[in-house]
């Protein structure tokens, strides 16, 4: 019994059917496949990243001479929908090779064309490093240094959380500038083959494994002046900007994580039967579902509006936020209702219901808390 709770259709790119085709028959296929056996070894899948890579999923939204496929936001958004109702770790590893990617496009000055292409094919792996042990929301009082030297600027400091960190090529770093004021931050690409480079060892996560979570540290690590990625000074401005981006992506990945918990629920409840009736004859099992598809359609609607304004070059600040906040709640919920939808055997591992409990509980704590974003958004629609 398929759940159709419908996307929104409009403004897609021309021919990005073609695409979806293909992004649904790797979600059905390899990511399916591999989405258990990840979660549970949490081995970051190298090959399965190579091939999406190939099948353009890793920075759809850059022009085709980035290795991108030029799709409108809404369409890259789609694309991880449909991944992240498979495996909220694959979802992910889109997630985060399209925030690294754009935020080199974006800042990089036609720089690091090199680098976005490896992101895009998957031969480079990146890693995008803010959070440190006493700086988390709190961006601002990050204390990862970049002293300038001849050349160039050397890092000190650790980041820690870091999605990718255990495997990454390059790492886009957040480092505070001497003397500067709290907004004084510079964004520094840095190619972990370095001297003075090391990580830690991998996390071991609650949700989302298999992404190589990790510290990151950073002793006297050398970085030419080429590698700035945008204006010395202006780190602060340039990663606020763009989270809105980020926010973006994390509200499809927890659309998608919802999507694929209640279709789980719903296939459930169609074979499982109680007191002579499937459990989907109980009116509260539909109640339920009615509703989560209600609060789905609504969030796709926003995030469908986010995803213009960020394409006509605006920054959907509370868009974004709001889009994130209201997403990674559903998804929470809804994967919640999902495991309870199947009594004992939702919170066991003979059925992969409880995985999407386990990720979608990340999408109300990073790319900002679900705290901040309401703080965010009150900022944005209050002028005081
Ligand atoms: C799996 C995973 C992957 C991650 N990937 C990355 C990555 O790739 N790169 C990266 O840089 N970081 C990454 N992070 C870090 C993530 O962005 C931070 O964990 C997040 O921003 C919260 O910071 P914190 O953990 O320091 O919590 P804290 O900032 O210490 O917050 C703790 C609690 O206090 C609340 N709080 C804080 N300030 C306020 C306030 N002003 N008002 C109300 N409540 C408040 C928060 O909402 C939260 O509930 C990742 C984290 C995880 C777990």
């Amino acid at each position: 019994m398929p759940l159709n709770i419908p996307y929104w259709e409009k403004n897609h790119a021309e021919d990005a059917a073609a695409v979806f085709d293909v992004v649904q028959k790797l979600a059905e296929g390899p990511i399916r496949a591999h989405a258990v056996e990840l979660d549970r070894t949490a081995e970051f899948p190298r090959a399965l990243y190579r091939q999406l890579g190939a099948a353009g999923c890793l920075a759809p939204r850059l022009p085709v001479d980035l290795g991108g496929i030029g799709l409108p936001t809404y369409d890259y958004c789609r694309m991880i929908m449909m991944v992240a109702q498979e495996s909220g770790t694959i979802g992910n590893a889109i997630v985060s090779a399209g925030i690294a990617a754009n935020y080199l496009y974006a800042y990089g000055d036609g720089k690091f064309d090199d680098v976005i292409r490896g992101y895009a094919d998957g031969s480079l792996v990146p890693a995008m490093a803010l959070t440190e042990p006493t700086s988390g929301s709190d961006l601002r009082s990050l204390r990862t240094s970049a002293t300038p030297v001849g050349g160039g600027y050397r890092i000190n400091g650790e980041k820690i959380w870091i999605t990718k960190g255990g495997v990454c090529d390059r790492v886009m770093v957040l480092a505070r500038l001497p003397g500067e004021s709290s907004d004084g931050l510079i964004g520094l690409l840095v190619d972990t083959a370095s001297e003075g480079f090391s990580r830690g060892k991998n996390e071991d996560l609650m949700g989302m494994r298999g992404l190589a979570t990790a510290s990151l540290f950073f002793n006297d690590v050398f970085v030419p002046e080429s590698q700035v990625v945008g204006v010395p000074g202006g780190g602060f401005r340039q990663t606020v900007q763009a989270l809105s981006f980020g926010r973006i992506l994390v509200a499809s990945l927890a659309i998608g994580l919802a999507r694929g918990a209640l279709r789980r629920a719903v296939d459930y409840t169609h074979e499982r039967k109680q007191f002579g009736k499937r459990i989907w004859d109980f009116q509260n099992t539909k109640f339920r579902v009615g509703e989560f598809a209600a609060r789905l359609l609504a969030v796709e609607s926003l995030l469908a509006r986010a995803c213009s304004e960020y394409d006509l070059g605006r920054d959907p600040v509370a868009e974004a936020s709001s889009a994130k906040l209201l997403a990674s709640d559903i998804a929470m919920e809804a994967s919640t209702f999902a495991v309870q939808a199947h009594g004992g055997i939702g919170f066991s591992r003979h059925l992969d219901v409880e995985r999407f409990m386990r990720d979608s509980k990340i999408t109300q704590i990073y790319e900002g808390t679900n705290e901040i974003q309401r703080s965010i958004i009150a900022r944005a629609v209050v002028s005081d």
